[in-house]
């Protein structure tokens, strides 16, 4: 799949749930309304869709939510994509998690061939984890990086910058990834959803963050990617990878390689813009793939040359209406 710039794309991150069992405040308000269970692809209408897309060309497939591990049966759907692992057809399967699963979940993922995830943990300090979260366990998230890290699954820890929740906590969040061996992402907050909050006061701009970085560790230039919107530096006093994600300093669309598809099946060429397929009644639409697969290339050419995020004093309201879980992070 080509999009109409020349971009191959081969990147799908595919939301199997709306559903959280944190409320982190930057994603979340604490009173969310989550969608009908009817409004949600099964497992099995899941499957056949990253089926399709991989027939299609994607070589390497995300699950995310909401929070992946708290769908029901999605162990059992994991471990059957794991067959396009071991045939080749997919280079990696992956999942983006708040961690609290895994610490039950971490050697089913490892056996179905997933050998990298990301854990999003914004704080190490459990007052300020809870708060984040509106009332999570860091103790969990915890048990759950060293049962992923037993099983063999390289962790790279996603951490959103907030300026007056963890602006702080960066230096000790570098320290604690270089001492577990996991690689650490830097997130700059993004307007997608009401959160019940002026997100203003949140953003903190990445280049502002690694001045201070710069000023206590030697950030060195690596050409290491993942694929990803991050770029890579290596911190020499660890050895740790850091990478930095900046939707709103630095846009990154020119080598973007995914799409996205929310858990009631809404495709999105782009996740900074409104335009979107449904391709749910494609899929409900009989057994056969065809009418399904007839929908998605014609999406891909619409996909658009970037995104136009922007937060400031003038832009204090979300850019999007939609929430990230609902599209999926
Ligand atoms: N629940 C899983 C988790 O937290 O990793 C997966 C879904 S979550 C929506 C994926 C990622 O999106 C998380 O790393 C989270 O920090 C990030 N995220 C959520 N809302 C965001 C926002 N408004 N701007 C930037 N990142 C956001
Ligand atoms: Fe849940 Fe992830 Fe959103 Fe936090 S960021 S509320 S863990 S979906």
């Amino acid at each position: 799949m080509i999009d109409p710039f020349g971009r191959s794309i081969t990147y799908l991150r595919l939301s199997v749930t709306d559903r959280c069992d944190l409320r982190c405040v930057y994603c979340m308000s604490d009173d969310m309304t989550f969608l009908p269970k009817a409004d949600l692809l099964s497992l099995e209408e899941l499957e056949r869709l990253a089926d399709a897309f991989i027939r299609l060309g994607i070589r390497k497939l995300r699950l995310t939510g909401g929070e992946p591990l708290v769908r029901r049966g999605i162990l059992d759907l994991i471990g059957r994509l794991g067959r396009y692992c071991s045939s080749g057809s997919l280079e990696e399967l992956t999942l983006t998690t708040n961690g609290t699963r895994l610490p039950e979940s971490a050697e089913a993922l490892a056996g179905a061939g997933v050998k990298r995830i990301n854990v999003s943990l914004d704080s190490l300090d459990p007052a300020r984890f809870r708060a984040i979260t509106r009332g999570g366990d860091l103790a969990r998230v915890m048990a759950g990086s060293a049962a992923a890290a037993a099983a063999g699954i390289a962790i790279k820890v996603n951490m959103g910058a907030l300026r007056d929740v963890n602006g702080d906590e960066i230096d000790r969040m570098i320290a604690w990834c270089g001492d577990h061996g996991h690689a650490l992402t830097l997130i700059e907050t993004m307007p997608l959803g009401d959160i019940g909050a002026d997100r203003t006061d949140q953003y903190l701009p990445l280049d502002e963050v690694r001045r201070r970085i710069e000023s206590r560790w030697t950030l060195e230039a690596t050409g290491h990617r993942t694929g990803g919107p991050a770029r890579y530096l290596r911190i020499r006093e660890t050895g740790g990878l850091l990478g930095l994600i900046t939707p709103l300093t630095d846009h990154f669309c020119a080598a973007c390689n995914r799409v996205r598809v929310t858990c009631t099946g809404t495709l999105y060429p782009c996740l900074g813009q409104e335009d979107a397929v449904d391709l749910r009644a494609a899929l409900r639409s009989g057994e056969s793939d065809v009418p399904l697969e007839r929908m998605i290339q014609p999406a891909i050419d619409r996909k658009p040359e970037g995104h136009d995020f922007v937060i400031d004093a003038d832009h204090a309201r979300p850019a999007l209406a939609r929430h990230m879980n609902t599209t999926g992070g």
